[in-house]
């Protein structure tokens, strides 16, 4: 019986990835090679990429990983798992608002809205229009919106 094919990203799946730099592939993510071996136990696993195939070919026979097929081309598979994906569920309008605060998972962080003078925090938020709100909300040059890298527990 033939194996069902996957498609698997490169950037942000396989590679740690921080934003796209050419000729800079990055080190293999933990875990990323056990992953693609527990994948092709099961299924034929294609790398669907949007950089040269020749780089991403090397850095995969460089790094130990078993010989798949890398393509720019999107190709007939049952899933595709992508950093970058928003799922399409038949709803525009759901999909319209999950892109409005969409960021892979590599990019993510968070707002603190805190007095700039005594350092105390007022809010966190994942979202920075609610943060620019309650920033807004206060009416005083004191109070700020820092960034901060990762994710708010
Ligand atoms: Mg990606």
């Amino acid at each position: 019986m033939t194996k069902k094919t996957i498609c698997v990203d490169f950037d942000g799946v396989l590679n740690e990835y921080n934003g796209y730099e050419e000729g800079n592939l990055g080190e293999p993510l933990t875990g990323s090679k056990e992953f693609i071996k527990e994948l092709r136990g099961k299924y034929k696993v294609v790398i669907l990429t949007s950089r040269p195939k020749e780089q991403v070919i090397d850095w995969l026979n460089n790094n130990c990983f078993p010989s798949m097929k890398v393509t720019n081309r999107k190709v007939p598979a049952v899933a595709y798992i992508d950093d970058r994906a928003i799922q399409f569920n038949g709803s525009y309008k759901k999909v319209i608002s999950r892109l409005k605060n969409f960021k892979p998972y590599w990019a993510k962080e968070y707002y603190r809205v805190y007095n700039i003078v005594t350092d105390e925090t007022i809010a966190l938020f994942n979202d920075i229009y609610d943060a620019t709100r309650v920033c807004n909300s206060y009416q005083s040059q004191d109070v700020r919106i820092q960034r901060i890298p990762g994710e708010l527990e």
